[in-house]
């Protein structure tokens, strides 16, 4: 079976969700090789390996760290095209952030191959080659699609399975980088580290809570995050409450925020504009509390309530704690 590359983003930290979700996901269409960039323990390793990966290349040279995506784009680039030569690539899964969009973008022009992003599911054909799902236009429609030239690059969105297990022990590769001049065209030049709660990242996070306009001021989050913190989610926003300075930039969901993939979105005193629902129109089941029934988020629930959320939300936080205790 020929190698499907994963892309971890793990940046030093542990390995996270997304990672586990692409290696149960890669186990689809072939042997899943990790690439992991950064400074790896045994740990990680062997976390790779209990979901599944065969082999983990480990690119760990702090000089990657000091530029911008180039580098990353060279060393899979180079495992990529090693593979490539032997007819042993399968295709190229990494996940849908930023970065991760970016170097699969590069990668795909460096082999020739075609990239499909902001997939949801990753099934197989006959032929056991790989077909990507996607959900557009505010998840009116589900397209399938595949790659005809060259090997797969697949961008696959947080959430989009379930990390399974399938134990194995990897073979482990030490890949030295060597730093072409391109690579070394942007140097990052200082970093700071962005304040962390107990709560999931807003993009991996498999439950995400999110109010709008409709809690009436900041102090109402407390709200959204008492239910977040009883579900084990993440907070989210809209641009108008966040604008008003009820919430940090940084929770904004939508086409000029984050994009999320939960399996459960909850949307409260939110309208449902285009462009709040561009980023979060693949969550699996929404459910919406709004006190106004024609407001256009409720063409995207599967649950619905009608009503204040000053009152529904309590409650239904309230019903949560009787049924726990
Ligand atoms: P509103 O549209 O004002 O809706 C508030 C809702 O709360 C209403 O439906 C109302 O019925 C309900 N409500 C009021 N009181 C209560 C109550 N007590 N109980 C229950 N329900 C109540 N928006 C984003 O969210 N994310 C983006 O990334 C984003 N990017 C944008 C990019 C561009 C270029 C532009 C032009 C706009 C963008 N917007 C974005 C803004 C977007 O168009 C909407 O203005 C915004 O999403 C509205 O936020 P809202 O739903 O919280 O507010």
């Amino acid at each position: 079976m020929s190698h499907v590359l994963v892309l971890v983003d793990a940046a030093d930290g542990p390995i996270r969700k997304p990672a586990l979700e692409l290696l149960t996901l890669a186990r689809r269409f072939g042997r899943p090789a990790a690439v992991i960039f950064g400074a790896v323990g045994g740990t990680a390793v062997e976390h790779l390996g209990r979901f599944g990966a065969a082999t983990v290349y480990v690119v760990d040279d702090p000089a990657v760290r000091e530029y911008l995506v180039l580098p990353k784009v060279d060393v899979l680039a180079e495992i990529a095209g090693r593979l490539q030569a032997t007819g042993d690539l399968a295709g190229v899964l990494a996940g849908a952030g930023p970065e991760g969009k970016e170097i699969a973008a590069r990668l795909a022009i460096r082999l020739g191959s075609g990239i499909i992003t902001d997939a949801v599911d990753v099934t197989t054909d006959d032929n056991g080659r790989p077909v990507a799902t996607q959900s557009v236009f505010a998840a009116s429609f589900i397209v399938k699609s595949q790659v005809t030239v060259g090997a797969p690059v697949i961008v696959v969105k947080p959430n989009a399975v379930a990390p399974e297990e399938a134990p194995r022990t990897p073979e482990v590769e030490q890949v030295k980088v060597t730093l072409s001049d391109l690579a070394r065209a942007a140097r990052i030049t200082s970093r700071a580290v962005r304040e962390s709660s107990d709560r999931p990242e807003l993009t991996d996070a498999s439950v995400v809570v999110s109010g709008g306009r409709g809690l009436g001021g900041a102090e109402a989050f407390g709200l959204i995050e008492r239910l977040a913190d009883q579900l084990g989610g993440a907070v989210g926003a809209s641009r108008a409450a966040v604008d008003a300075g009820w919430y940090s930039h940084s929770h904004q969901v939508g086409q000029t925020g984050k994009t999320v993939s939960p399996q459960l979105y909850v949307a409260a005193g939110i309208s449902g504009a285009i462009q709040h629902r561009a980023g979060m129109q693949t969550s699996k089941t929404v459910v919406v509390v709004n006190k106004d029934p024609e407001a256009p988020i409720f063409e995207l629930a599967d649950f619905g309530v009608v009503g204040d959320l000053h009152v529904v939300l309590p409650r239904l936080s309230e019903e949560i704690d009787r049924r726990r205790s």
